[in-house]
């Protein structure tokens, strides 16, 4: 995994961005810019499961949990809690920098929070990106987030706006969940969600299993779902069998730069 570091001004801090198959370059942050919800301690792919359901064979440890990948994304929230402030020079130099990058080598766009959540330093570069022609996406659980993104958001070009799913799991509240349809509608011109499921145990096929039939019909239960993500982690993946299945977790040889659902185009 490797990592692209941009100093901010003359500051000791650096935004680093980390490059991955999948996604290609993204902008992760520590889990101190989550909003958690309850199930977060099993579903998240970027940490360790816990031992027993680790099963002979099986991993428990990948890149994205490896201790210097953690302490550069926490590094990271520090950076990005410093940009809210940080100069206008200094902001659009860095923006500039890394847009050109992004163009270079990755097609003028940017995964952003593969870990972590926005928080304002975050948004501040999304939108100054977006002014360099850099498409964002992500996902994430924060409705008040994808407002101030609105906000400052306001007159972009059509073409280079940031796209967001509002990330979702059978543990959010309807409170939460509400909030995220309205205000994904009101970015991305329609709601926008992302289940994200836990059913079966990993590397077993959840396709079959009773507990993916369940998620299955929690899945058909949800208004303005985009792409659902079985678990895919350091333990494993279940596939759940459902047509919104995001077809790289799943297993399929795609990438995001070739399937695209995420970059709100399709
Ligand atoms: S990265 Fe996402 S899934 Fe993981 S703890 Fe944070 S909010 Fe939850
Ligand atoms: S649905 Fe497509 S774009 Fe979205 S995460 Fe999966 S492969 Fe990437």
């Amino acid at each position: 995994m490797s990592t692209h570091r941009f100093r901010i001004g003359q500051s000791g801090l650096c935004i680093c961005l980390s490059e991955n198959a999948k996604t290609g370059l993204s902008l992760n942050s520590g889990f101190d810019t989550c909003s958690p919800s309850k199930l977060c301690p099993s579903i998240c792919y970027c940490k360790r499961r816990p031992a027993a359901d680790v099963g002979p064979g099986m991993s428990n440890n990948s890149p994205i949990t490896w201790q210097t990948q953690q302490a550069m994304y926490s590094a990271n929230s520090l950076a990005l809690r410093a940009f809210v402030g940080t100069d206008e020079a200094s902001a659009h130099a860095l923006a500039e920098k890394m847009a050109d990058l992004l163009h270079r080598r990755h097609n003028g766009q940017l995964r952003i929070n593969g870990q972590g959540d926005l928080i304002a330093g975050t948004v501040r570069l999304i939108v100054l990106l977006a002014q360099n022609d850099v498409l964002c996406w992500g996902f994430t659980r924060k409705p008040g987030m994808l407002h101030l993104l609105r906000k400052a958001g306001r007159g972009l070009s059509h073409v280079r706006r940031p796209f967001f799913h509002g990330s979702v799991d059978a543990s959010t509240t309807k409170g939460v969940l509400d909030c995220l349809r309205g205000e994904t509608r009101r970015l991305n011109g329609q709601p926008t969600l992302a289940a994200a499921v836990l059913a079966g145990t990993p590397n077993h096929s959840g396709q079959v299993s009773l507990e993916a039939l369940a998620a299955r019909r929690w899945i058909d239960s949800i208004d303005g779902l985009r792409v659902v993500f079985g678990y895919h982690g350091s333990g494993g993946k279940t596939v759940l069998g459902h047509p919104l299945e995001c077809p790289a977790t799943r297993g399929d040889a795609v990438v995001c730069a070739d399937c695209r659902r995420c970059y709100g185009e399709s």
